[in-house]
């Protein structure tokens, strides 16, 4: 299940609560007992969308940066490249040659260091 679908979820349980509520208002205990149960899920909808919406997120280009600047990220790992060689566009999918510099197919500049 999605964030997205999960913050739906929790919203429509704390509706249903609160309207559960309204409709049992002349039970006044039942009914603020269904309210009080309905502010955490309303609390956690909030914070999920919030954490994920505007949170560090899965990629971090903060701690990406922060390794590069302490020198602890080593992109010899990395596999080579072939410098003559073909480049995937990730824009239209096609592979042309590296010596075109952009794609033929939608000109999307490469982005590939030489
Ligand atoms: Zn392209």
């Amino acid at each position: 299940m999605s964030w997205r679908s999960r913050c739906l979820q929790l919203v429509a349980i704390s509706a249903l609560l609160a309207i559960s509520a309204g409709a049992l208002w002349q039970f006044r205990l039942l009914s603020s007992a269904l309210l009080v149960l309905a502010v955490p899920f309303t609390l956690w909808a909030i914070g999920l969308y919030v954490y994920m919406r505007f949170g560090p997120g899965k990629y971090n280009l903060d701690e990406l940066r922060e390794l590069v600047l302490e020198g602890q990220y080593d992109d010899s790992d990395l596999p080579d490249v072939d410098p003559e060689g073909d480049l995937f566009c990730p824009c239209c999918q096609s592979v042309y040659n590296v010596k075109f510099g952009v794609c033929p197919t939608c000109a999307t500049r490469q982005t590939r260091k030489k």
